[in-house]
């Protein structure tokens, strides 16, 4: 009696545990998956009827079956239907639009993806999705026109556009040019109009600007900015590196930089210093300077010319391309992408314009740096800084001191670096500093766009 319970109970044991085996082997099996296909489709739920309308499926244990079905008007169109000899993990297809959908004239469609994958999972039938994703039919290319610009644009120089872009499902605008650089523009004064300060970096031979308007559907349209193109020359200076200059100012710089460290040999550390080290400090100009605002409206921008230093006499000039020599051999080069002025030595340095800063602190060969956002993308810099007061997130005034000149960084004496940004490009201060080409190629191109927008 008791040998038999006990064999009872030991096959009703095995019968449990069997039975949680089972179950874990089902529940953990890849045969036995119970992750559903997943279905992707392109472009957010619109489609310009041009370019065919990508659906992916995708599944981990296989698709065997899948169906695509367009609904139009209450009309389905089988686009799809497939039992597929040998599952597929991936399934891509362009949709192509059936004719009918032309003459319709709809604005609105349904894409229905049904499919079921390889899994045993549901008694063996396998995982089903049924996804349906409303269409948004747009075939009709954004408006964009320029209405005015800066007449002229000068190689290293700055220039404003104002243009309209309008289109029902608007997706982004922005300025292209013929160098791969794109410029983002911010809304200005009325919706659907905009504002944008566009640049010619020194290093480009040629300049040309497309105004591109695109729409979540992808239909897009440009217009070219007609701007007169000045093919300004810049100073080439050859420079003979000295070994006082090594010795000196190279060797205390060496110092600093983790891309110095271990170099003994006073020519490469001055390379590493002038090409490797200026290049980073650059890079992290060009991060900070390249934000635009695209959401936040402009109603007025009022720039002041700028004088940052009273006094200040020009010791070096924007875009010198300068050619490093040692006992008569090119041993490196560099552009000087600012204005250097000269004055008293540790000379107040003033703003004429309002601006946000947003950065205060020691950037290598710039020594300490400040960068003042002005908006529009327009920054303006301040190297080689003995001393700051201001610090970032500090709101600055016309008037305000932001600091003293000095010599920290690559500075051989008290001077300001004064450089100018558009967007992450360094513009010809000179430009920013005139109060005639202020005029001509801001205050007026404002003053005109307004009357525009104004009249439509
Ligand atoms: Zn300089």
């Amino acid at each position: 009696m008791k040998q038999r319970r006990d064999s009872s109970s030991l096959i009703t044991w095995i019968f449990f545990l069997s039975l949680i085996g089972g179950a874990i082997f089902i529940y953990t099996s890849s045969m036995f998956n119970r992750n559903a296909p997943e279905v992707k489709v392109d472009k957010d739920g619109y489609w310009n009827l041009k370019d065919p309308l990508h659906v992916n499926i995708k599944d981990q244990s296989g698709i065997v079956e899948y169906s695509v079905t367009l609904n139009v008007d209450n009309q389905d169109y089988v686009i799809a239907n497939e039992k597929l000899m040998k599952k597929e993990n991936n399934v891509s297809m362009d949709v192509t639009p059936p004719k009918q959908l032309f003459r319709l004239r709809s604005d609105k469609a349904k894409i229905t993806i049904t499919a079921r994958d390889a899994s045993k999972w549901n008694f063996f039938r396998g995982n089903v999705t049924k996804q349906e994703v409303n269409l948004v039919i747009d075939s009709k290319r954004p408006v964009v026109t320029d209405l005015t610009n800066s007449y002229a644009i000068e190689k290293g120089g700055s220039a404003l556009v104002i243009f309209k872009a309008s289109d029902e499902h608007l997706k982004s605008v922005k300025i292209s040019t013929n160098f791969g650089k794109d410029f983002y523009a911010q809304p200005f004064v009325k919706p659907g109009y905009y504002i944008a300060l566009i640049a010619w970096p020194i290093t480009q031979p040629n300049f040309r600007a497309t105004i591109v308007a695109e729409d979540m559907a992808g239909n897009k349209a440009e217009d070219y900015v007609r701007l007169y193109l000045v093919d300004r020359q810049y100073k080439v200076s050859n420079m003979e590196v000295k070994d006082a200059f090594l010795d000196g100012k190279i060797a205390q710089l060496g110092d600093e930089f983790p891309e110095t460290a271990g170099v003994s040999d006073k020519l490469e550390k001055f390379k590493l210093i002038n090409e490797t080290v200026r290049a980073k400090n650059e890079d992290l100009i060009h991060k900070i300077t390249s934000k635009v605002d695209q959401k936040k409206m402009i109603i007025d921008f009022s720039i002041k010319p700028m004088y940052p230093l009273v006094n200040g006499a020009p010791v070096a000039s924007y875009a010198d391309h300068r050619i490093y020599s040692y006992n008569g051999k090119v041993v490196s080069e560099a552009y000087h992408m600012g204005l250097d002025l000269a004055s008293v030595h540790q000379a107040d340095i003033l703003t004429q314009n309002p601006g946000h800063v947003v950065f205060a602190s020691y950037n290598g060969l710039y020594g300490n740096d400040p960068i003042i956002d002005h908006g529009l993308g327009l920054y303006t810099l301040y190297g080689h800084c003995s001393s700051l007061n201001i610090a970032v997130g500090d709101e600055v005034k016309p008037g305000q001191i932001l600091g003293k000149t000095g010599m920290t960084g690559y500075a051989m004496g008290d001077h300001l670096h004064f450089g100018v940004l558009v967007q992450g490009v360094e513009v010809r201060p000179e430009e920013w500093m005139d109060t005639r080409w202020m005029k001509l190629n801001i205050e007026d191109v404002i003053k005109d766009g307004k009357s525009i927008i104004e009249k439509q």
